[in-house]
């Protein structure tokens, strides 16, 4: 295929969106205005970006694929409302971008191999963040938004559900990109959660223990960690016949907080 640009890297998950109803849509879904703080992850050949920088809001693209920045400079480095962050999504402080007293506000067509990853580092900056419209392949905001006691919840919903509310948007078929993936994708709002209290620390190995072994039960995967893990379900009011996929997030905060008083 011709493109303007560099080949895409399928290594950088770079799948370009190309269908403009799409791009509107993911657009519409995060409404920015002139006094917004956008920080876009992944903006590739700018599809996204451009409509971004339209709206006057200040808009930060960070492109890992340094290939990719001649063409963003090129695009759009005359508007004083953008700034090319050439850095790793994994790796960059989101903290650490000028934002006045504001809150950023994320959007992403996110690169499929690390998109989860990606999704890990957000919830320790919830603080900084008013809100993302995120793009991730289907099957993941399966498991994203999966509700208790269904066969995609897993550390991922639980995680994702505990620190933000997560609606699921729309779905985006494989032809609104270039190259075209194989598989369908969504698209998310994700809003950090002001109504739970809990301790980060506590909530992430708790969970990740508990799912250790699917099929076992959450007091069979919890004994190898804990030596009181009986009375750990107990205080935190969960039946240890249970399995982990069947908790909702209020219980999951129990058990969180049931930990800590056991250490
Ligand atoms: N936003 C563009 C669009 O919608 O057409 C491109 C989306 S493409 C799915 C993902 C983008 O993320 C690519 O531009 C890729 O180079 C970039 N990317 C991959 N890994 C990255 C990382 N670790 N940090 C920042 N950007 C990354």
């Amino acid at each position: 295929m011709k493109s303007k640009g560099p080949f895409a890297k399928r290594s950088l998950g770079q799948n370009f969106l190309v269908d403009q109803d799409v791009i509107e849509k993911i657009l519409g879904a995060l409404d920015p205005t002139r006094n917004d703080i956008i920080l876009e992850i992944g903006p590739g050949r700018g599809a996204l970006t451009e409509k971004l920088i339209e709206t006057a809001a200040k808009v930060y693209a960070l492109e890992f694929d340094r290939d990719l920045a001649p063409l963003l400079r090129e695009k759009f480095a005359k508007h004083e409302n953008f700034s090319l962050i050439e850095g790793d999504a994994l790796k960059v402080d989101f903290g650490s971008l000028d934002r006045g007293d504001r809150k950023l506000r994320l959007i992403a067509n996110l690169p499929y191999n690390i998109s989860t990853a990606i999704l890990q580092r957000l919830f320790s900056s919830t603080d900084i963040i008013e809100d993302c419209v995120l793009m991730f392949q289907r099957e993941v905001v399966e498991r994203i938004t999966a509700a208790p006691a269904t066969s995609d919840r897993g550390f991922l919903s639980v995680l994702a559900q505990a620190y933000f509310n997560v609606d699921r948007l729309f779905d985006v078929p494989p032809s609104a990109f270039r190259p075209s993936p194989k598989v369908w994708s969504s698209v998310v709002r994700c809003v950090p959660r002001s109504d739970l209290v809990f301790d980060h620390s506590q909530l992430e190995p708790i969970v990740s223990r508990s799912f250790s072994q699917r099929r076992k039960t959450i007091f069979n995967n919890l004994k190898q960690w804990y030596s009181d893990a009986e009375e750990l379900l107990s205080n935190a009011g969960i039946d240890p016949k249970r399995r982990a996929e069947t908790l909702t997030i209020d219980e999951w905060i129990c058990l969180a907080a049931a930990s800590k008083a056991t250490l």
